[in-house]
């Protein structure tokens, strides 16, 4: 036991001693800490670092860690000379608000929020370290303010003290040291397989132990053996898990996580930054409609704070330690804003996982397709929602919406399209305003009512991860989203006065009409047959957008707790064309676009038949089996030696 020891504080001496060479002498170090991912470097002389403004990403590269440069807090200028300061350094095209200005003395770091934070660049930063020893955080000024990311900001803020202390925890557990060295892989099914909903993955090594996705099934909240991942969590011993990795917002990847807290796991939580905000709308919409629908839930908005203190996020591409023996890597999935494929490295160069989470191998109006070049992989995880289903094209799926558009226009009638809040909506929005402004359409209003509001507030303020096209848009000031017949609608709406506004669109959630605004407004139209309903995704078993869709001519809605019978007279509409899911040719063709190829498939996040027929194509097809001799499709509980041969 003495002599690993001895063994484990070589390695991080070892580690610690090749940085510390690369740090000149004038810089007067004065600690390196581990915070979380991260190695922090603590200097006293800030006006030197003017002299080495790449040292941090000449470390990186030499270590491999993601390395920060920190002034040691008494070699800072207080908060108010470091403001004026910043002023005088910063462009002024940069837009900044002095305002804002927020300064954490734990971390040494000032927020400020400016117009284009693109001035505020690398040498910007540079500066502002060497002059005033902070280091500048910047957030952009939104057209549409999205009042989540001011809460976490604010929270993020308030617990800066606990925050660093856990990541000075968080860093000494990434940074231990690897004591066995023959090491194996092997993943557990713990919901998602053979099924769509509760999607979880248990990742474990000899030394370290990661969930990848923690979902709730929503359609089944009602029964904990069918809606939540299929683990005790006492067995899971929570306080063994490394880490837990979320791929993307939706509640079937997302919406347990805050049990874990509840549970007592006080580790980290890696999502991208647009996740970490999409989650929290999320799930505090799902606590919320459990508490209106009195349903039990099994923990509440605490533990969901609890969570969010421990969230770290990273960008897309970014390769973070976050066990002693695995490195994370998030790259853009396709699927809704922040959704990331994962890729785990176990090591040294051993194993490389790739899971896709939700992913769409094609280019939407809203974001880029799904990547498919890796460092390595031996392993796929797939998704197969749609593994037996032909999706319509996409900019055939647009001309139908137009041309309903069109037609509801000239009748003067209104158009509903129910959407859940994040993905869809955006795009819709995307697709109508194009169509205004190329005049293929009438301008008419268009009323947007629902959590797909603040959905895009947190769109305007990460450009950054949308297709080149929207991106460029939003960084040139403007809001592709809300255009001048755009109307955001907060609160208690008019619904009534609203759909006498002829002719008109009103784009409202929920989804699937099982709730949201949207069952309002088409109480209020379902009876004129100038009228369209146009639902634009999926419709689940039991619900009402399900029962209309499948021809009910005479529905009943409960409103206000007294039940409303219905005849159907508007035009019903359904485009399949806007899936943020890949179809069946797109998860064929991702399959062998893959690089470098896996030697292993796994499929899951899908019915039985959909994954059934997916296998079955991928198992017939000659260059598919060249290079993957295993291709499986595991029920829940199952376990993969992955290592094995
Ligand atoms: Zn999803
Ligand atoms: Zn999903």
């Amino acid at each position: 036991m003495e002599a690993g020891r001895l063994q484990l504080d070589r390695n991080k001496l070892a580690l610690l001693k090749s940085i510390i060479e690369e740090i000149p002498a004038e810089l007067e170090l004065a600690s390196i800490e581990f915070e979380g991912p991260f190695i922090t470097i603590y200097v006293k002389n800030r006006r030197a670092l003017a002299e080495y403004q790449t040292l941090a990403q000449n470390i990186a590269k030499k270590v491999r860690k993601r390395i920060v440069i920190r002034v040691t807090s008494d070699s800072r200028l207080n908060p108010a000379e470091a403001k004026s300061k910043i002023l005088e350094l910063t462009p002024r095209e940069a837009g900044l608000d002095p305002g804002s200005m927020f300064f954490d003395e734990f971390l040494g770091e000032v927020w400020v929020k400016a117009l284009k934070p693109g001035y505020l660049g690398g040498k910007v930063r540079a500066a502002v370290l060497a002059e005033t020893g902070w280091r500048l955080v910047a957030q952009r000024i939104s057209p549409l303010e999205s009042k989540t990311l001011r809460e976490l900001t604010g929270l993020t803020l308030k617990q800066a003290p606990y925050r660093l202390e856990f990541l000075r925890k968080l860093g000494e557990r990434i940074h231990r040291d690897v004591v066995v060295k023959n090491n194996y892989v092997r993943i557990t099914a713990l919901g998602g397989f053979k099924e769509v909903g509760r999607s979880s993955i248990l990742v474990e090594t000899r030394e370290s132990k990661v969930l990848l996705d923690f979902g709730v099934n929503i359609g089944a909240l009602g029964d904990p053996s069918k809606a939540y991942p299929i683990v005790d969590v006492d067995s899971l011993r929570v306080d063994e898990l490394d880490a837990v990795i979320v791929t993307h917002a939706h509640l079937d990847h997302a919406g347990l996580v805050p049990l874990l807290y509840k549970y007592g796991y006080r580790g980290p939580l890696y999502v991208t930054e647009p996740t970490r905000e999409l989650m929290a709308i999320m799930i505090r919409d799902l606590i919320d409609v459990a508490r209106r629908s009195s349903r039990y839930l099994p923990f509440s908005e605490k533990d969901l704070a609890t969570a969010l203190v421990h969230t770290i996020p990273i960008s897309y591409d970014e390769v973070t330690d976050v066990a002693p023996d695995m490195k994370l890597t998030m790259y853009n999935a396709g699927h809704i804003l922040g959704s990331a494929i994962v890729h785990l490295h176990v090591g040294p160069g051993l194993y490389n996982i790739v899971y896709t989470g939700d992913f769409k191998y094609a280019d939407s109006r809203l974001l880029g397709k799904s990547h498919t070049v890796f460092p390595r992989v031996e392993a796929l995880i797939m998704e197969g929602t749609y593994g037996s289903t032909l999706q319509e094209d996409r900019l055939k799926a647009e001309q139908r919406l137009i041309e309903i558009a069109g037609r509801v226009a000239e009748r003067k009638g209104v158009m509903l399209i129910p959407v859940f809040s994040v993905g869809r909506g955006q795009e819709i929005l995307l697709v109508l305003n194009d169509a205004m402004r190329e005049k293929k359409i009438p301008e008419i209003p268009i009323y947007v009512e629902g959590l797909v509001n603040e959905v895009t507030a947190v769109h305007l303020q990460y450009p950054e991860y949308l297709n080149k096209r929207v991106r460029d848009l939003i960084l040139e000031g403007e809001n592709p989203f809300v255009t001048e017949n755009v109307k955001l609608i907060e609160g208690d709406a008019a619904r009534p006065d609203i759909v006498e506004d002829k002719p008109c669109i009103i784009i409202a959630t929920n989804g699937m009409l099982n709730g949201g605004p949207a069952v309002d407004y088409f109480r209020l139209i379902a009876s004129d047959p100038n009228s369209a309903l146009v639902f634009v995704g999926y419709q689940s078993e039991g619900t009402l957008g399900r029962r209309i869709k499948d021809g009910a001519r005479e529905v009943s809605v409960v409103i206000e707790g007294k039940v409303e019978v219905l005849n159907v007279k508007l035009e019903v509409h359904s485009i399949d064309g806007f899936s943020g899911h890949s179809d069946q040719r797109e998860l064929i063709s991702y399959v062998k676009s893959i690089n470098p190829k896996p030697k292993r498939i796994i499929l899951n996040h899908g019915e039985s038949s959909a994954l059934q027929a997916l296998y079955t194509l991928l198992k017939t097809s000659k260059e598919i089996r060249q290079f993957a001799s295993s291709i499986h499709v595991p029920s829940n509980l199952d376990s993969i030696n992955l290592t094995s041969q």
